[in-house]
């Protein structure tokens, strides 16, 4: 854990490298108004955990890192607070990687690069990625491929139907490509101007706000908030796959176990959603948006991998994930116990 203070230009920063097996940490940076210092060091540890788990599950040579700039995104982002992160990120000599995540913008890596090469989320004419959006939803669709061969046998994605909850960046991108194989698609958001895009640009149908976890469709896709299926919203599931983008969609490991004891197939958030940090990955040999398209893909056969694992011990999906991911860390170290080399 590293605390980067600088009272000159107001920065109060931590950077947490959760474990580092795979390779150097790649991980978002958060800017959020934390209570406190303790509220930080929590949701960084926390945080930079959880990308231990996504990286090693999406076949990347990267370590689990985040960090976060506590502060109010709305009053407190200055060039000078971002290049003094910047310049705590360098001293770290490329141990971790940062990326955009909430409360940050792409003009705020902009800030962060001047100061240091080891940023990724940049813009596309800095030889960064741009928006990952689409990646993620790419992804996201993939995954929900290996959900419908698990439960129907088949991958037609315009054979069902979809509730999708947050027409956003990812959500909409999602819908999109739902609509190119005819899929019906429900929609929600708070924000009733994403609902209408969604209605006019391609043909959804609106839902009110939480009746969307009602609706009689068989993939619920969560594509906005997190701790969406809790004890209160699984009883109302009408759904047989839940796969989305949304991060932390399970309150707890009880509400998954509670969707593994309804029969519900579940594809893990954190599998599910690994195209946009799978296409960040990239800009660090040279970016192809190319290759990151196939990379992302790949989310259909670790999806499968998952539900297979899960089945074949009877255990919850997020579980098998957790093991999944755990087996690739371990056998990576045992290999670099076993057969020196040059690499790290
Ligand atoms: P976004 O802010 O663009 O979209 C989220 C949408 O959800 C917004 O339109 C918002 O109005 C809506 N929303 C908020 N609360 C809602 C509620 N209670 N009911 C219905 N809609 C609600 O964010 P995004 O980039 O599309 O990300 C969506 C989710 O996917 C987040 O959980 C994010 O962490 C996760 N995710 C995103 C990416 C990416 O590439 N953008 C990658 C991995 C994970």
């Amino acid at each position: 854990v590293v605390y980067c203070n600088n009272p000159t230009v107001g920065l109060q920063a931590i950077v947490a490298l959760h474990d580092t097996t795979l390779g150097p940490a790649l991980g978002g940076v958060r800017m959020w108004p934390y209570d406190d210092e303790g509220a930080a060091l929590d949701d960084v540890l926390r945080l930079s955990r959880g990308m231990t788990y996504k990286n090693a599950l999406a076949g990347l040579d990267h370590g689990g890192g985040k960090a976060v700039i506590v502060g109010d995104p709305a009053h407190d982002r200055t060039e000078m607070r971002m290049r003094c992160f910047g310049r705590f990120l360098d001293s770290l000599g490329g141990r971790y990687i940062t990326a955009e995540d909430v409360g940050m913008t792409a003009a705020d890596m902009e800030c962060i690069l001047q100061e240091t090469p080891w940023v990724t989320g940049t813009h596309e004419y800095r030889g960064g990625s741009g928006d990952p959006s689409p990646f993620t939803a790419q992804g996201t669709l993939a995954g929900i491929r290996a959900c419908l061969r698990e439960r129907f046998g088949h991958t037609g994605i315009g054979e069902v139907a979809y509730a999708v909850q947050g027409a956003g960046h990812v959500g909409l991108e999602l819908i999109r490509r739902l609509r190119d194989h005819d899929a019906t698609v429900y929609v929600s958001d708070v924000d009733p101007a994403c609902v209408q895009r969604a209605v006019d640009e391609f043909g959804c149908h609106a839902v009110e706000g939480g009746a969307i976890l009602d609706t009689d469709a068989e993939v619920f896709a969560p594509c906005a908030l997190g701790g969406v299926i809790n004890a209160d919203t699984l009883p109302r599931l009408r759904c047989e796959i839940v796969a989305g983008a949304a991060n932390n969609q399970l309150a707890d490991t009880a509400a998954g176990d509670e969707l593994h004891r309804r029969g519900i197939v579940y594809a893990p958030d954190y599998a599910i959603n690994a195209g946009g940090v799978m296409n960040v990955s990239l800009e660090l040999s040279g970016y192809n948006a190319e290759r990151a398209h196939a990379m992302t893909e790949r989310i259909e056969g670790t999806v499968s991998a998952i539900l297979e694992r899960a089945r074949r011990e009877g255990i919850p999906t997020w579980l098998a994930a957790d093991r999944l991911a755990e087996a690739r860390i371990a056998e990576r170290a045992a290999l670099r116990a076993s057969a020196p080399g040059t690499s790290a």
